[in-house]
Formats: C-alpha cells, sequence, structure tokens
C-alpha cells in the first residue's frame, strides 16, 4: 500500500504546467508552478510546516502550545492544519480587506480569527501586526510565528520549491517570476536557482501602494509609495527580512484593474482557477515580454486557489463596483 502518514506529508511536490493562450505572443515557454495542489490549496502549507519544525526543533513551540500569527490567509491554512495534525492552538489575526471566504476558511480548520483594520499604520497597536504581538505577550505558552522576518519562510523554498522548479525544468530554467508579500518565495526559489546556475533571472511583480519596486531601484523607502490596494498576497508597507533584495534582478508593477482582470483571464482562457495574486503575476510576466527571448524557459508561480476570491474577482457585481469590467 502507498498512503501519507497524514495530511502534512502531502505537502510538496506539485505540478509544473504549460501556459498556453495567456502566452501565445510570448517567444518563450511559459510554465507555472501550480501551489493549490498543497492540502492547503497554497504554496504557504510548505512554509507554515517548516516554520512549525523549527520553533519545535529550538524548543520555542512546546507541547500543548497556541500558535499565533498575523496572516492575509492563507499561511494561516498551512499553519492551522499543521496545529490540528500536531495538537497545538491556532489563532490567526487578520486585516478587514480580506475575503470572508478566506476568514470563513480559517474558522473551518478551527483557528480563531481575529480581525483588524487595514488602513492604519504597523505601529498602531489596532494594526494586526501590533494585535498579533500583543496577544503573544498575554496567551500563556504560545509562539508568535512572523512569517515575515522568520528565516524558516525562506528556507522552506530553498529546501522545497526551488529544488523541485530545477528538477522539473531539468535545469534549464532562465527566469522566475513571482509575486512578492513576505518576500519568501522569491528569496528562497531564487536564491536556490541562482545558487545553481547564476545567470537564471529573477523577477518581483509588486503593486501599486507598496514599497518594494522602488526600495530596490533607489535604495529608499518612500512613504509616498504607500496607499490602499485592493489586490491581495503582493505588496507591503514594510520591508520583510524575508525579501532578500540582492537576489532580484527587478520588480514590475501590476494595477489592481489587471490583476483582477487577468485573474478572470487565467480560469477562463487557461482553465486555471486561482487566486488574486495569480493574475498579477501572469500580468507582471507578460509586461516583461521585451527581457525573453525564443530559448527561455520562464517559470511563474501561481500561489493559491480561486475559490478565496469568489465573491470579489470572480463576481461581476464586484468588479464592475470597482470598475474592473472590461
Ligand atoms: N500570493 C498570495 C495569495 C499570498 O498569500 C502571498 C503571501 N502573502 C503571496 C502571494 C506572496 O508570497 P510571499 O509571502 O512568499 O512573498
Amino acid at each position: 500500500m502507498k498512503y501519507a502518514k497524514n495530511i502534512l506529508e502531502t505537502i510538496g511536490n506539485t505540478p509544473l504546467v504549460k501556459l498556453n493562450a495567456l502566452t501565445a505572443d510570448l517567444p518563450c515557454l511559459v510554465l507555472a508552478k501550480y501551489e493549490t495542489f498543497n492540502p492547503g490549496n497554497s504554496v504557504k502549507d510548505r512554509m507554515a510546516l517548516q516554520m512549525i519544525e523549527d520553533a519545535e526543533e529550538a524548543g520555542i513551540l512546546r507541547p500543548g502550545g497556541t500558535i499565533i500569527e498575523g496572516t492575509s490567509g492563507n499561511t494561516g491554512m498551512g499553519l492551522a492544519l499543521a496545529a490540528i495534525v500536531k495538537g497545538y492552538g491556532m489563532i490567526c489575526v487578520i486585516s478587514d480587506k480580506q475575503s470572508k471566504e478566506k476568514i470563513d476558511i480559517l474558522k473551518a480548520v478551527g483557528s480563531k480569527v481575529y480581525v483588524c483594520p487595514t488602513d492604519v499604520a504597523p505601529e498602531d497597536p489596532r494594526s494586526y501586526y501590533s494585535t498579533a504581538k500583543r496577544l503573544a505577550k498575554e496567551i500563556p505558552n504560545s509562539w508568535y510565528v512572523n512569517q515575515y522576518d522568520n528565516p524558516s519562510n525562506c528556507k522552506a523554498h530553498f529546501l522545497s520549491t526551488g529544488p523541485e522548479i530545477w528538477e522539473q525544468t531539468a535545469g534549464k530554467v532562465t527566469h522566475f517570476v513571482v509575486g512578492v508579500g513576505t518576500g519568501g518565495t522569491i528569496s528562497g526559489v531564487g536564491s536556490y536557482l541562482k545558487l545553481q546556475n547564476p545567470n537564471v533571472k529573477v523577477w518581483g511583480v509588486d503593486t501599486y501602494g507598496s514599497v518594494f519596486k522602488k526600495y530596490h531601484e533607489t535604495g529608499i523607502f518612500d512613504k509616498n509609495e504607500i496607499y490602499p490596494y485592493i489586490t491581495e498576497g503582493i505588496g507591503e508597507d514594510i520591508l520583510p527580512k524575508n525579501v532578500r533584495f540582492e537576489i532580484i534582478d527587478g520588480f514590475t508593477k501590476v494595477t489592481d484593474k489587471d490583476a483582477a482582470v487577468y485573474t478572470q483571464k487565467l480560469a477562463k482562457e487557461e482553465g486555471m482557477f486561482l487566486g488574486n495574486s495569480a493574475g498579477a503575476a501572469i500580468k507582471g510576466l507578460l509586461q516583461l515580454k521585451e527581457h525573453f527571448s525564443k530559448d527561455d524557459v520562464v517559470v511563474v508561480l501561481f500561489h493559491d486557489h480561486g475559490s478565496r476570491y469568489v465573491g470579489k474577482m470572480f463576481n461581476d457585481d464586484w468588479m464592475s463596483e470597482k470598475g474592473f469590467l472590461e
């Protein structure tokens, strides 16, 4: 018999899938690392498990403990699955711009959820960063994960996602394109691929309203770059330690409208029912067209599943209300 001993053993080894319709105008092969095949339907299962196992090993997460994280949903899902299998309590602190589906899903897998306002500064006591930190101080035997600065986030991708992409492309990958939030995915995969072949180019996809692109280009943390935006999962108003700017060749920014429209296009034109950051990632990749030539093998990573966005990017009333319908 061949079976996984628990659901956590099914994390990773996701397929690499060729894009066809949307990339027809590009000269190169474009392959999607399709992370919704993870049990929590996102890439975040990988780093959630790595962060928990490293914390167990370091003795900072102890039996019967409570895991606390400020999460936009996917990391919470990955942590919640691992918490169930390993017998921990789970609290997710989430910002109020996240979809209701994400909140309901977290509750479905046994997490407590605190919802905090989005449009306050990170240092404001009402922010989800501050609330998560406060709860971790108040609740005994609890552990604050902090995916932004936790090195196990990047490490998970260096140890699993990066090597999988290298092997699946038989070492032929020339470019890696991915949305950036905490930076764990781009930094872990990017540094692994560059270690195998320093000529691999690594591109980050950013949003309007986020600091990454300007900081990468100028070294300036420009507060004027920060304003509310709709795209979910990518962009930040802080510089997480997990973004290793030195291994990133460049950033491209995608508008909220384009990210939403391309999320729909992936579903309707490729049969890929994916989350909002996948729409941003494929649009970002198309914006980089001039950087690709005939023999290139471009890998784009799609983080999460479309089911979490049915009330938003897949709802025409919502799209119309935002002025996103074409
Ligand atoms: N897309 C989605 C849907 C996400 O949840 C995240 C994580 N915030 C990202 C992209 C960005 O990934 P990373 O945090 O590894 O940079």
